[in-house]
């Protein structure tokens, strides 16, 4: 019986994981920057998080939650994405009492029954951010801006940032009044998702796979052109915020998002290269959602960003990541001796924070010498008699074969420097 990962999912390999581990780093560096501290959630929660979180008449909801009854009876699903167990985190701890805005970021799996494609997996990754209790736009600004700082510093550009308001329930209310009656005559032409979404909760429509190319769904009214006063001022500040930090954007009318919990700011970062699974990063205000999973009333704005379609569009891009040496040096043992004396010159190093090897398969001197060379490490030194008598080893580096003589005595901090 041969076995394989389940479809949707894989693996990744120590020889690949450097670039993930990069792109946290650095994302959790540039969150902390910003006053964001990490939160990590359980990876199942109470389903009714998600279906009152995410919302009922979501793709994600409807057709991709792992959902299953535990050994308890409890309906439980595994996370389909980060915002709702944040939020449910955000209440059940009584963060509310903590100093506003409460930032928070996160880096986590997150798991959607879906059709496998480039950049769509039913297992993906994703870093994202959660802010509470801000409800101007300079806090969109901001959380816009650290999805720009991350990119170049990540060596990536071509991507390109969309914005929309989607108002708030005041202004979507007559919105959808319009729609509807822009959709009416044209119902039976619509999908069967579309038919569904038209009472429910016709802005999706706008948003439709199926039917988004029609003409009908492209000269719909936008709700662009219809929001409230407060909602317009406050995508227009956004947009001088964004102008004030030198941040391009597109304003387009057709973001919608998926999510139900959506308020005004809307944003996708999006590339060129991955085709029709290009969208990067997605987020927006949700100044609903807190209320709605019980908590009082509190804005709140987030992102999320998919780690596998980052580190494909990086790789499209042709950025290079530089794989580091966290074993910078391997010692070859001429001799049992010298085995003793290697293996207690690695725990030393060890202790002083140097990457180091030894032999451990019992290989002869000219087997060791030929792992040295094949595993990458970038010295080595051999230990033999002489050196076990004097008071110096030769470091090799395996690039270029040039040797350097270094005293015992200061061994320690010449592998530090290199
Ligand atoms: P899409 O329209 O591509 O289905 P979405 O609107 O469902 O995206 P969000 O729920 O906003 O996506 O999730 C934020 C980000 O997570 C997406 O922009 C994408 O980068 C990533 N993402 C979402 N679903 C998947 C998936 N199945 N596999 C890999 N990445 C995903
Ligand atoms: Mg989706």
């Amino acid at each position: 019986m041969k076995y394989s990962a389940p479809k949707g999912t894989r693996d990744i390999l120590p020889s690949e994981i450097f670039m993930w581990q990069k792109a946290a780093r650095t994302f959790s560096d540039i969150c902390h920057l910003y006053g964001y501290e990490e939160i990590r959630i359980p990876t199942f929660e109470d389903t009714n998080v998600f279906q009152r979180g995410v919302g009922d008449t979501t793709d994600v909801v409807q057709k991709e939650m792992y959902t299953f009854e535990d050994k308890g009876g409890r309906s439980i699903t595994l996370r389909p994405e980060g915002t709702a167990g944040v939020v449910r985190a955000y209440i059940e701890n009584g963060m509310a009492s903590l100093p506003l805005p409460v930032r928070m970021f996160y880096d986590i799996t997150a798991f959607r029954y879906e059709k496998m494609q480039k950049g769509r997996y039913r297992e993906f990754h994703q870093f994202g951010l959660e802010a509470f209790g801000a409800e101007g736009p300079e806090i969109d600004a901001e959380i816009i801006s650290i999805v720009n700082v991350f990119f170049k510093k990540m060596g990536l550009d071509k991507i390109s940032l969309h914005i929309n308001s989607i108002g708030c329930p005041k202004c979507r209310k007559a919105y959808n009044e319009l729609l509807k009656d822009h959709f009416r005559p044209h119902i039976d032409e619509m999908c069967e998702d579309c038919r569904n979404r038209f009472e429910k909760n016709p802005l999706r429509m706008i948003d439709c796979k199926v039917d988004g190319e029609k003409d009908i769904v492209k000269n719909a009214p936008r709700l662009i052109d219809h929001l409230c006063d407060e909602c317009r001022a406050h995508y227009e500040l956004l947009k001088s915020r964004l102008d004030n930090m030198g941040i391009a954007y597109t304003e387009d009318p057709n973001i919608v998002r998926g999510l139900d919990y959506y308020t005004r700011t809307v944003f996708e970062f999006v590339s060129e290269n991955v085709g029709t699974q290009g969208t990067i990063c997605g987020g927006g205000r949700y100044d609903g959602l807190v209320e709605s999973l019980g908590g009082s009333a509190t804005p709140g704005i987030g992102f999320a960003m998919g780690e596998e379609r980052f580190l494909l569009e990086a790789q499209a891009q042709g950025v290079v990541f530089d794989k580091p040496d966290y074993v910078k040096i391997f010692f070859a043992a001429m001799s049992d001796e010298a085995k003793d004396y290697i293996s207690k010159l690695c725990y030393q190093l060890r202790l002083e924070g140097i990457g180091c090897e030894q032999d451990l398969l019992g290989r002869s001197f000219r087997a060791q010498m030929k792992y040295a060379g094949k595993s990458g490490v970038p010295y080595m030194a051999v230990i033999g008699d002489e050196e076990l008598s004097g008071d110096s080893l030769k470091i090799k580096k395996m690039e270029d074969g040039t040797e350097m003589t270094v005293s015992k005595a200061d061994l320690i901090g010449y592998l530090k420097g290199i």
